[in-house]
């Protein structure tokens, strides 16, 4: 092997999947490569709480591998990573129907089971909704499907699903509420932003199966992969945010600026950051990014979301997988099964300012359910408008709102506040305050079409590369598409030397 003096060189900029993927990539193929990362901690979006005392980590970002047609599935099963049960997504019920009868839907006080045979009338109604949004053509003809007539649209059309929904004319307050709280939620994008296009569009191009898994390690797992795949040309920085991106094709030169003054330079470089903090300005690129680039950055939006985990002393909760529901505090709910046995693969990317709360003086009791005897969770999932609305609450005050969510749904008259009463405590984060990452995953935005993805993806000249789960084609808004488009990416740098 070459001498790492010699070596082609590049910059990595963000320390996500998408990063170490980049990295780990570049670093197998005989590159200098630095990752840097703002953050004091790896991972971006993907992070840890490692858990109580004998437990598994906590997942308070990405948890699930979305379908077993993935890179990621066939990584999990090569390097023997073990997989929990599935669980099943709204979205599949318009394509496949029912499941086992573990999934619900909790709609105007009462819990369903999710059934394309509901006997909840709103809920039949929200599936035809989907149905049809699914079904409509998208505004490239080339992309279309053929049987796609659409009821509605004309191919140059596009609205938010707001406008949608309103010019229906068929759509009940309550038939909206499910729309908002069960498909806007799991998109993470106000109704207002979210654009039916791009939702008919990403549903067509989502081929990598709707089955979801957790992994029992957790997703720390993978950041351990890709950073045992860093070879000796690698470094990783973290603590190191950059404000300033130079660049000059010319001589194939970058140079990349910390706030700090600090100053590395490099042949090429990759850019993994998260969609918001591209939109918002962060990080200057001296000359300016193309036009196209800089558009498309502004049509694609990147909400916000909420994750918090609860333990509890003993479950007050049928056996599921998860309740989706159209009002109250969290709009996903899912039972959390522990993996008692499985301990962190590494600690990079925990979370250092995540504590576990307790609430009401409960440490004591908490302390003495060190064991499995207490292993037993529940976790909500907030995004878009109604992440935006538990924004600037401390975690005691969202916990409390959860708890009082879960009472109104499992609560009974002989035991009206299970959830409050059998509490122990709770990990959560709001990733509004990750102050560099500020949003969840892009969703599928008003006005905003695959062109646009394709622009955010483009590498400018032979100098700039770009990758995260943004710039994904065809797997937008998660791990995988990360993962994939870190490896896109440092292929497109080899292949341009
Ligand atoms: C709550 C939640 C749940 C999710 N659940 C799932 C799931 O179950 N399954 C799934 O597949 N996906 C899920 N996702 C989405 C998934 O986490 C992301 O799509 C994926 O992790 C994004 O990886 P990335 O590398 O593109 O971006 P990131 O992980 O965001 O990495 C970008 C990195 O850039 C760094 N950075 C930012 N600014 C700077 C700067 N100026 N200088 C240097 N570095 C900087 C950031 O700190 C970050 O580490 C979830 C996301 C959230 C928030």
């Amino acid at each position: 092997m070459s001498s790492t003096n010699n070596r082609r060189s590049c910059v990595v900029i963000g320390a996500g999947a998408a990063g170490l993927s980049a990295g780990a990539h570049l670093s197998q193929h005989g590159f200098n490569v630095t990752i840097v990362e703002a953050n004091d901690r790896l991972g971006g979006r993907i992070c840890q709480h490692p858990g109580w005392p004998t437990w598994g980590p906590i997942d308070l970002g990405a948890e699930y591998i979305h379908g077993s047609k993935t890179n990621l599935f066939e990584l999990a099963k090569r390097e023997g990573w073990q997989l929990g049960d599935s669980i099943y997504t709204f979205e599949d019920l318009a394509v496949k129907g029912d499941r086992n009868g573990r999934d619900y839907i909790h709609h105007r006080g009462r819990l369903y089971k999710m059934t394309r045979e509901s006997e909840c009338k709103d809920i039949v109604n929200t599936l035809k909704i989907l149905e049809d949004i699914n079904g409509l053509p998208y505004a490239y003809p080339d992309n279309a499907h053929p049987a796609k007539a659409s009821p509605v649209l004309s191919l140059d059309a596009d609205m938010s699903l707001k406008d949608y929904l309103d010019g229906r004319g068929d759509v009940t307050e309550e038939v909206r509420d499910l729309v908002r709280g069960v498909i806007c939620q799991e998109m993470a994008v106000s109704m207002s932003l979210c654009g039916i296009q791009e939702l008919a569009r990403w549903s067509d191009c989502w081929v990598c199966g709707t089955d979801n898994y957790r992994m029992k390690g957790g997703y720390c797992l993978l950041i351990k992969y890709f950073l045992d795949q860093l070879g000796d040309g690698a470094k990783v920085k973290t603590s190191w945010p950059v404000t300033q991106v130079f660049y000059n094709d010319d001589e194939r030169k970058v140079k990349v600026v910390n706030c700090h003054g600090d100053v590395l330079t490099a042949e090429t470089a990759i850019i993994t950051l998260p969609h918001s903090i591209l939109r918002a300005g962060d990080v200057s690129f001296i000359p300016p990014l193309p036009d196209r680039k800089l558009s498309a950055i502004q049509k694609i939006h990147m909400e916000s979301s909420h994750k918090i985990c609860c333990r509890f002393r003993k479950p007050f909760w049928p056996d599921f997988g998860v309740i989706l529901c159209s009002s109250g505090f969290m709009g996903q709910i899912h039972e959390e099964k522990r993996f008692s046995s499985y301990s962190m693969a590494t600690d990079v990317a925990v979370a250092k300012d995540s504590s576990i709360i307790t609430l009401g003086g409960k440490e004591e009791e908490e302390k003495k359910y060190d064991d499995e005897s207490g292993c037993y969770f529940i976790s909500g999932y907030q995004s878009g408008e109604s992440a935006a609305k538990s924004e600037g609450m401390t975690t005691e005050e969202r916990t409390k709102k959860f708890l009082a969510q879960l009472d109104e749904i499992f609560g009974s008259p002989e035991c009206p506040t299970p959830a409050t009463d059998s509490f122990l405590g709770s990990v959560g984060k709001h990733w509004s305050d990750e102050p560099y990452i500020r949003g969840a995953y892009i969703s599928p935005s008003v006005g905003a079409s695959e062109e646009d993805l394709r622009s955010l993806a483009a590498s400018v000249g032979q100098s700039l590369f770009f990758a995260g789960e943004g710039t994904s084609l065809d797997m937008p808004a998660c791990v995988e598409a990360a993962v994939n488009t870190g490896k896109r990416a440092a292929e497109q740098v080899m292949q341009s030397y």
